[in-house]
């Protein structure tokens, strides 16, 4: 082993994490670029959202009913006169719509609330009453119905002329919304750095961005390492495996938002895997997998030791994943000129900026695992994200856990049932090779490195998968 590991070390998984985000904090996102609304889902915004104008845009009623004043509904029940009525686009002219002492303007949700109401009564409770025939006073439900005489569901006629019996009292403001009160005009919406989602698209959309200024995707190199790794189309001999984990680092990638750049695979030999290892530092992050065990052929850190990398951890407390390593690769390291021929100071292009590494082990379940809790908040800063905490979800636990302490582990496990009867437990696996054992499982159960036995209806965090 090299003596890089003794400089760096092993450290807890909440250092480790640590170390990451610190490291990430400081990361310069790429440019940006625009890109049509819908193409920016799952995109990064690189510049701020703010209201174009007051939202709501006007008092919108959240209820069909009728638009009163409320003092008017101080004594229930209440015969109010309809002087008008106002649909979802529809603007009421204060001259030709407002409403006065006694009267009542029909409304639908949507519509804005006419001058003069300040409230909104259900339809639900009220009855008509019909200029034509008073006594004919009905329910509610069946009110807008038997007034629009028509099918549910459609507009009434207007019912200027008729009287409206009210059985519930209103308070002022009741069933609209004020003008204004979601956002005031420029007021800011989505904040630069948040990752596009539906929700982010609809408020795009309502504010009228058809096009979206995104940050461009970093790229990231994804190297597996291996004499016993093969190509994937490759017919495997008895003692070969293929080659995995470069494809789920790769979807990995692209859903942490980002390129993946899958490189040849590099043999357990440090020339070759020198030069793969050079080839990725050009991406703007470079993730390897396995070669970072105790083992006699475990070069990576060696090899990047060469290229003077500097290491922020080379281990961490769990399981799985704990040969798991951190680092950088500075300008010097990535300078390719013979140092014989190289012009003078001077005359040197700007040194490339320092490059982040992780090599992550090579088991798939270890890969995948350490991907999720230190590369992917790396990516996510590289890609302009807003640092975001790890979260962790809490379920029962279906059976007993018994384990040993030291390692903080991070267990595939069946998260299941149904409504809010979610339970987990884990999934059968044999280890931090067992891709069968992932597929079956949907999280990871986390237990902290203090505890030997977990009961069964116990609560224990979860990451999601
Ligand atoms: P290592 O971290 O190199 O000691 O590898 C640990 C285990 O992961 C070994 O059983 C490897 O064969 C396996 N492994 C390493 N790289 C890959 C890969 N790219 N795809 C699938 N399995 C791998
Ligand atoms: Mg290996």
């Amino acid at each position: 082993m090299s003596s890089i590991a003794s400089t760096a070390g092993i450290v807890s998984f909440e250092q480790a994490r640590r170390l990451v985000e610190v490291h990430a904090v400081g990361v310069s996102p790429a440019q940006a670029e625009s890109v049509e609304l819908l193409a920016g889902l799952g995109r990064v915004l690189a510049e701020e959202i703010v209201a174009d104008r007051d939202y709501p845009p006007f008092d919108r009623a959240t209820r069909d009913g009728y638009a009163v004043r409320a003092a008017d509904l101080a004594k229930i029940p209440a015969r109010l006169e309809i002087v008008g009525e106002v649909k979802a686009g529809d603007w009421p002219e204060p001259s030709s719509c407002t409403v006065r002492p006694g009267q009542a303007v029909g409304i639908m949700t949507g519509a804005p609330l006419p001058a003069g109401a300040d409230a909104v009564v259900m339809v639900e409770h009220t009855a008509l009453v019909q200029s034509s025939h008073p006594s004919a006073a009905q329910n509610a439900a069946s009110g807008w119905r038997n007034f629009a005489q028509g099918t549910p569901g459609s507009a009434p006629d207007t019912p200027a002329g008729g009287f409206v019996d009210v059985q519930r009292a209103v308070a002022a403001g009741e069933n609209f919304v004020p003008r204004g009160t979601e956002a005031r005009a420029a007021q800011l919406l989505l904040d630069r750095g948040r990752r596009l989602d539906h929700a982010a698209i609809a408020i795009a959309a309502s504010v009228g961005k058809s096009r979206m200024p995104v940050f461009r995707k970093p790229r990231v190199a994804v190297l597996s390492t291996g004499d016993e790794v093969v190509e994937i189309d490759a017919t495997p001999r008895p003692a070969q495996i293929r080659n995995s984990n470069s494809y789920s680092l790769a979807a990995q990638v692209s859903a942490a938002g980002a390129e993946p750049v899958r490189l040849a695979i590099a043999p357990d030999e440090r020339r070759r895997l020198r030069v793969l290892i050079e080839e990725g530092l050009e991406c703007d992050l470079l993730l390897l997998t396995g070669g970072v065990s105790m083992g006699k052929y475990d070069l990576v850190e060696q090899v990047l030791g060469q290229l003077k990398a500097e290491f922020y951890f080379t281990g961490a407390q769990i399981q799985p994943g704990k040969p798991v390593v951190f680092g950088s690769c500075g300008a010097g390291a990535l300078a390719r000129v013979p140092s014989t021929n190289s012009p003078s100071a001077r005359e040197r292009p700007p040194a490339p900026p320092k490059k982040y590494f992780f090599g992550l082990p090579g088991n798939p379940v270890s890969t995948m695992v350490t991907f999720e809790l230190f590369a992917r908040p790396m990516i996510e800063a590289l890609a302009g994200m807003t640092p975001q905490p790890l979260l962790f979800l809490r379920a029962r636990l279906k059976s007993e856990i018994r384990t040993k302490t030291g390692l903080k582990r991070f267990l595939p496990a069946v998260l299941s049932g149904e409504f809010e009867n979610a339970e987990v437990e884990l999934a059968r696996w044999q280890g931090s090779g067992d891709i069968a054992a992932l597929a079956r499982a949907n999280c990871y159960v986390v237990i902290p490195p203090d505890r030997e036995r977990i009961e069964a209806g116990e609560w224990v965090p979860l990451l999601m998968r």
